[in-house]
């Protein structure tokens, strides 16, 4: 498969280069040159396929030849291995559980793909890969639990002292081995300031293969395809062939931009809603007005405070205008007051405990879905990741055997100040 930039002024290049590079010189984002139409038969079939096969089946137009197919398989295989239940949370809605990976949120699946597809494309290359990451809580964990002990690969993260959560920070500190982790005194904009400046340093270039591992690379946004796959699937043996409506709590809509890929290859999703918070940029838009990004708002869904969200061109690209978005998507924005009643609400009348991205999607669906549809949304980390949750409800729910066993580990952070020349030196003596 070859890949364009949405901008149209890079050219052309293959999956590898397209992963290997990231993002196009022109700064658009890279675009399959065409939309796979799958086989209506592994849509018949998906009933009772093998999550791998499901996985193999979607990714591999996009591939082609330039993975040997054992080796895909294998790839596939490594990142699916991990449950994406749908439970039942009222009549009409369901919960598409994206968090038992091992760091408990979505980005596991885009990011243990991207790692081992990594690890492929690197293994003749003469200098290590260096894959540097800014993060406000959860692309960071992910990104580092799915590189760590990959050969060939050094990674370094950047966070905002005392600005992720507990359990966030933990995912991040207690690995050791391949991954420095950077506390940063300063916030979260100062971080990807800096993680910028360093993708573009000309030392740190010329003696790596430096890249980003954010949610533009086609690595990691392509395979977000599958869980709407296992959705339908579950959906069928829980709600026979209707057609669900899937939500999904969005910030840079990688996640959307995958569902609705999926879609135009032939899986029968009725059609999408995009849950936002307070950073309503594509609401509004969808609801007659400009298309305005604006500086993020801090929200309770903090992995959602997105004021120019990245991937919109990508769902442009696969619909056309605002026209042919409208007719497969709507968005809703919730405000933290919304997302707060809505958790408090669905535990007392159903015992379940959603996280505040989950809940902020049980409210643009529930708000969202017509007389006789089904729906779900996508529950996109688990509830203990967020010490919001405790404050609302008094409770995390059941801890999962991966925290605790973090929680036990020791936490490797250098703490520096925010300046640009100390971290290049302890980047430099990495590589
Ligand atoms: C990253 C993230 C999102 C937003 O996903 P996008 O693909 O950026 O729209 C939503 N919820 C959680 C928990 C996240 O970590």
């Amino acid at each position: 498969m070859k890949y364009f930039s949405t901008k149209r002024t890079s050219p052309v290049v293959s999956f590898k280069e397209a992963v290997l590079k990231g993002q196009p010189e022109d700064r658009g984002l890279y675009f399959p040159a065409s939309i796979p139409m799958l086989d209506p038969q592994l849509i018949d079939g998906l009933g009772n396929m093998p999550k791998v096969d499901v996985a193999y089946n979607v990714i591999t137009p996009y591939i082609g030849s330039e993975i040997d197919e054992t080796s895909l398989r294998n790839i596939c295989a490594e990142t699916v291995d991990i449950d994406f239940p749908l439970v039942p949370i009222t009549d009409q809605i369901s919960a598409l559980e994206l968090f038992h990976g091992p760091t408990l949120a979505f980005k596991d699946v885009g990011a243990r793909f991207m790692s081992r597809v990594l690890r492929y494309f690197s293994k003749d290359r003469d200098r290590k890969t260096l894959v540097i990451v800014a993060t406000s809580g959860d692309t960071g964990g992910a990104v580092a639990s799915a590189f760590h002990n990959i050969d060939g690969i050094e990674v370094v993260i950047l966070y905002p002292k005392d600005k992720v959560s507990r359990i966030q920070e933990l995912q991040l500190t207690t690995l050791g081995g391949n991954v420095t982790t950077l506390e940063l005194h300063s916030d979260f904009d100062a971080c990807q300031t800096i993680a910028k400046q360093l993708l573009a340093d000309d030392d740190i270039c010329s003696r790596s293969y430096v890249t980003s591992a954010n949610s533009i690379n086609v690595a990691r946004w392509l395979p977000q395809q599958f869980y709407y796959f296992y959705a339908k699937q579950r959906s069928k043996q829980l709600y026979g062939d209707a057609a669900p409506v899937a939500c999904v709590p969005s910030g840079n809509f990688g996640n959307l931009a995958a569902g609705i890929l999926a879609r135009k290859s032939g899986l029968p999703i009725r059609r999408f809603i995009a849950a936002c918070n307070a950073n309503d940029v594509v609401p509004r838009y969808l609801n007659g007005g400009e298309y305005e990004p604006h500086d993020s708002i801090a929200t309770l869904s903090n992995a959602m405070d997105v004021g120019s969200p990245s991937n919109w061109v990508r769902i442009e690209e696969i619909c056309g205008g605002r026209d042919g978005i409208s007719e497969i998507l709507s968005a809703v924005s919730i405000s933290d007051q919304e997302t707060r009643s809505t958790m408090i609400g669905i535990h007392q009348s159903t015992g379940y405990i959603l996280d505040p991205h989950g809940a902020v999607g049980f409210s643009a669906l529930q708000k969202g879905l017509r007389d006789g549809e089904i729906g779900f949304f996508l529950e996109t980390a688990h509830p203990v990741k967020f010490d919001s949750v405790k404050e609302i409800l008094g409770t995390q729910g059941e801890i999962p055997a991966s925290v605790s066993e973090t929680v036990s580990k020791q936490k490797h952070a250098i703490e520096v100040e925010s300046d640009y020349e100390t971290v290049r030196d302890i980047v430099l003596n990495r590589i």
